[in-house]
């Protein structure tokens, strides 16, 4: 079984008793980071009660269920994506870990590398398993930290140095602490913000606004902040080696995040705009209109418009009621959920040159579709172009893409593609200019899809088998 992980985690510090609440409108917001499963964990008195299921945030936390959650001050949140298979109710987060000495839940959004390693090594010391993700090693591994070192403090700082891959957590203790933890190399995002009730922490900011919380800053890369009643006591920085080339997962600002959230300093808005004036300055198009994939083409059609002065019309309708195309386990699946979802607007595209603008090419199967229907619809020509360069990679710090040989750009050369999908031309931003876009940044970048760069090459160990008999977590 593959483990593949784009979540979100959430943690809320108040000093008042409002925590579940503002995590329940927390994981509304950060919805599109996972629509698998969603939990909540708080903690009450001593103790952590979590709940959690498959499905949406409002399927899971349908009203009854949100209201047996107990009032408390100190709550964690997630939302999980996982490739089809693995969307078990025991790989669900957040996970809670049970210790001589007390309790943490723990929500985790990334790939562990070394997930299998540690797995082993923990088995061996007598820890069990009861699910296949390595987000159940992680929360395992600092319980058995915390043991070990006999302080929550110095088992989390151990536990972090073990750690291979991405991770940004968020972790609730029994005693009353919020942590908020990022790889050394910042490959998932992570920040806090603040409200005079106390602190959140979110995989993104758009998650604060929507609760009521004013932006304070992002965790930075190998820094863990230290949280209790409502306040940051402490920041410490793990003296692990961010490795020169990766950081944060440029795709983020691609495709994952939500437009109005900032990352590290860059607007994602922002960062998609810029991708589509520079896409309009590296492959211009003698065209009539500009439409964009709705939703994560929009923003860089806007950007290719702008600069080019072609007018941006609405190309599509959507059907806002129908999931990802992308996780359907089979292509005809794929094919038909794509149709189901987006009709071209005919009005607007019939007997025009449309340049459309959509955020990345994995397999093909979506934009041939997309081309084709804006063919049928009556567009003269269609002059594809993506604010992503072409994938070649897989990736092993979280992000779904599918296996080497099923990447389009692997198989095909450009022209191959352009043929394929029947468009009349196609044209990729280069890494230079998605490097270009995303300027404004603070941090570095992970860009191993399209490069293979970083340690990109080495088997993916983190691949774990369900070895444990699976048994419903109780909760
Ligand atoms: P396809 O080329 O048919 O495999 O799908 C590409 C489309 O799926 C892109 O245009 C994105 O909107 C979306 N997509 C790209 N990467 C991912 C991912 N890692 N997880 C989910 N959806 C994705």
């Amino acid at each position: 079984m593959k483990v593949h992980e784009e979540c979100a985690v959430l943690g809320v510090s108040l000093t008042s008793s409002e925590a579940v609440g503002v995590s329940y409108n927390g994981l509304l917001t950060l919805q599109h980071r996972g629509q698998e499963s969603a939990g909540i964990a708080v903690v009450k008195e001593g103790n952590i009660i979590c709940k959690k299921d498959t499905g949406l945030v409002s399927e899971v936390f349908a009203k009854e269920r949100l209201s047996s959650i107990p009032p408390a001050k100190l709550a964690i949140g997630h939302t999980r994506y996982s490739t089809t298979g693995a969307n078990l109710r025991e790989n669900a987060g957040p996970f809670v870990t049970e210790y001589l000495t007390g309790r943490i839940a723990t929500a985790h959004n990334g790939n562990i590398t070394n997930a299998k390693d540690l797995h082993d090594m923990l088995k061996k010391c007598g820890l069990r398993f009861k699910a296949t993700s390595d987000s159940e090693v992680v929360a395992s591994l600092l319980a058995y930290r915390i043991v070990k070192e006999k302080d929550i403090f110095k088992g989390i700082e151990k536990a972090v140095s073990e750690l291979d891959g991405a991770f940004s957590l968020c972790i609730a203790s029994a005693d009353g602490h919020l942590f908020a933890v990022r790889d050394p190399n910042g490959f998932r995002p992570l920040c806090l913000g603040k409200s005079e009730e106390g602190i959140i922490v979110a995989s993104e900011s758009c998650a604060f606004d929507a609760c009521g919380f004013l932006f304070l800053r992002d965790v930075l890369p190998g820094e863990t902040v230290i949280i209790k009643n409502g306040e940051v006591i402490n920041s410490v920085f793990t003296n692990k080696k961010k490795n020169e080339n990766l950081g944060l997962c440029i795709f983020e600002y691609v495709y994952f995040a939500r437009p109005d959230s900032i990352i590290d300093g860059l607007s994602v808005y922002e960062a998609r705009f810029n991708m589509g004036m520079i896409l309009s300055e590296e492959h211009p198009a003698d065209a009539d209109i500009v439409c964009g994939v709705p939703d994560s083409g929009l923003d860089a059609a806007i950007g290719f418009a702008f600069a080019s002065g072609i007018p941006l019309v609405n190309g599509f309708v959507k059907n806002r009621y129908i999931g990802r195309s992308f996780i359907y386990p089979t292509q005809d699946q794929r094919l038909s959920a794509v149709r189901l979802k987006l009709n071209p607007l005919r009005a607007s595209i019939e007997g025009k040159r449309v340049v459309l603008v959509d955020d990345s090419i994995v397999r093909g199967t979506t934009i041939e579709k997309i081309v084709k229907s804006l063919k049928t619809a009556g567009a003269r020509e269609v002059h594809l172009r993506i604010s992503s360069p072409p994938f070649i990679f897989t990736c092993r710090y979280g992000t779904d893409i599918d296996d080497m040989e099923n990447l389009i750009a692997n198989r095909m050369s450009l022209d191959g593609i352009c043929r394929k999908i029947a468009a009349d031309s196609v044209g990729y931003i280069s890494l230079n200019g998605l490097k270009r876009s995303c300027e404004k940044c603070k941090v570095s970048f992970c860009c191993a899809c399209f490069t293979g760069e970083g340690d990109h090459q080495e088997i993916n160990k983190g691949i774990l088998e369900a070895d444990n008999k699976r048994r419903p977590i109780a909760n």
